[in-house]
């Protein structure tokens, strides 16, 4: 059984790759009705921030991924946050101290602080120089007794490591040139990412491992973990970075780049998903995407994720897509009933935000009818909710207030008053044709009549046609404002 984690670090919110690699797992996993693993790896304390893995599920949950095994939700293979298994951690190094992998390093900061110095002096690659690999067996043991600060480090080969990638295909690579032995237990007890890792892969019996490119020269190293403690590796397979169109990078420091800022902008999670799907292959039909972007769900997805159809080149986010896709989810949630009435629901939330005294004191009250009919006219026209709210569309939810009119214009409102009763039905069309009418019938100049009642009808002087306007507002509303302006 196919079995993929997200392993994110508690270090900061988590933003646009991270949900990438999150989403490829999850699709992976639901295309081969596998378990998707969620596991906080938040081993480097210095760097851990409260809060940030509570608030990484609540990001997760909000874009539809659900994990199947993880902190909320156990599994047979937990703890899932890493500070929980010190314990296995610390069971497992004796396996390798044993075989003498491992060996405990005594060397203080200022040693290597000293060593780097030099190096960069030099200007070679700082590394470690291994010093501690050879200290003799006795000696370790009496600076071990006498309560020697110490970590554990790991011998790594020298010799050029290589695998297949999933989607880079085959990467070799000697650690040994760049980098001393690493240390897999640092002096304070807690693991390093490294070590605790390839441990947990292990025993959560991960087949595949898909995460950031970032971390391919580390699977080199991670595969010698494996090989000295015997296991089979899982396959490994390396996601592309993500760009800015431009090709520029997408820093974690740009505020806009965090999945709750998305959320917070009115973005549907299914409009940032299908965006982010839509920015580097992995996908069956892919051409078809491009040339007519559509909302995928996630189960659709799913069935078209193909990992062999990632691009090996960087991935780029074509921003103006976003929108695309948020209005074609507008138009996808709208259409489907249930999500409809939940659409409507939403608008109900945005005005209460929007206006909160005027819903309040209860002046500003809505059917979900009204809504309803409000939805289906802006469906083209704005690209998520918050959009109805916007200026040019004030008028939808309050009376227009001050605009100065000259008098001939009492004369048409009441002539449009007369004829707009007799009509039944409150189309476009019909009422297209009584403006004209009314218009040639009193020989009023048309494009004044129609400036003279946008503005009376909206506040407004340019805008969606006459017509329009009061179809969207209905009868009722429509006379309260010809009222208003009479009396
Ligand atoms: N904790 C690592 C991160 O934050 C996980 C890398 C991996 O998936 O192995 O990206």
């Amino acid at each position: 059984q196919v079995r993929v984690r997200f392993a994110p670090s508690p270090t900061g919110y988590l933003h646009l790759g991270g949900l990438r690699t999150a989403l490829y797992n999850y699709l992976f996993a639901k295309k081969h009705n596998g378990v998707f693993i969620l596991r906080i790896e938040d081993t480097d304390r210095t760097r851990t921030i409260p809060r940030a893995a509570d608030k990484l599920q609540e990001d997760l949950s909000w874009a539809g991924i659900e994990v199947d095994e993880g902190p909320l939700q156990g599994g047979c293979s937990g703890p899932y946050i890493q500070s929980e298994r010190l314990q296995l951690y610390k069971d497992h190094i004796k396996l390798l101290l044993n075989t003498g992998s491992a060996y405990p390093c005594f060397c203080t900061e200022r040693r290597l602080n000293l060593l780097r110095k030099e190096a960069l002096k030099m200007q070679e690659i700082p590394k470690y120089d291994n010093k501690c690999r050879d200290l003799l067996k006795e000696e370790v043991e009496v600076r071990i007794k006498k309560g020697e600060p110490h970590c554990i480090r790991f011998k790594i080969s020298n010799k050029e490591e290589s695998f297949d990638d999933l989607i880079y295909g085959n990467i070799s690579y000697n650690v040994s040139l760049n980098e001393g032995d690493p240390v897999i237990i640092k002096s304070d007890g807690y693991p390093t990412y490294h070590y605790a890792n390839v441990i947990d892969d292990h025993l959560m019996k991960i087949t595949h491992v898909l995460r950031g490119v970032e971390w391919q020269i580390s699977t080199t190293k991670h595969l010698m973990l494996y090989r000295a403690f015997g296991w089979n590796p899982p396959s490994f397979g390396h996601l592309p970075l993500l760009m800015n169109a431009d090709g520029s990078k997408l820093s974690k420091r740009q505020g806009d780049i965090r999945i709750s800022s998305y959320r917070e902008n009115g973005i549907f999670p299914l409009a940032l998903i299908n965006y982010i799907a839509n920015s580097g292959g992995g996908f069956e039909k892919d051409q078809e995407r491009y040339i007519k972007p559509k909302c995928y769900t996630l189960e659709q997805l799913a069935s078209q994720f193909d990992l062999s159809k990632i691009n090996s080149h960087s991935g780029k986010l074509m921003s103006e897509m976003l929108p695309e896709f948020n209005r074609l989810e507008l138009k996808r949630q709208f259409e489907e009933k249930h999500l409809r009435s939940k659409l409507v629901l939403n608008v109900k939330e945005l005005l209460k935000n929007t206006y909160p005294e005027r819903v309040e004191n209860g002046s500003l009250q809505y059917s979900d009818e009204y809504i309803t009919r409000i939805l289906e006219w802006s469906l083209h026209r704005i690209d998520k909710l918050s959009d109805l709210f916007s200026k040019n569309l004030e008028f939808i939810w309050a009376l227009p207030t001050s605009y100065s009119l000259d008098e001939n214009v009492y004369i048409s409102l009441k002539l449009l008053k007369d004829e707009l009763s007799s009509i039944k039905d409150f189309n476009r069309e019909e009422l297209n044709t009584t403006l004209k009418h009314i218009s040639k019938k009193h020989n009023i100049k048309y494009g004044k009549f129609m400036k003279d009642l946008r503005l009376v009808l909206s506040g407004l002087n340019e805008g969606p046609s006459v017509a329009e306007i009061i179809s969207i507002l209905g009868k009722d509303d429509t006379f309260r404002r010809i009222d208003l302006c009479l009396n």
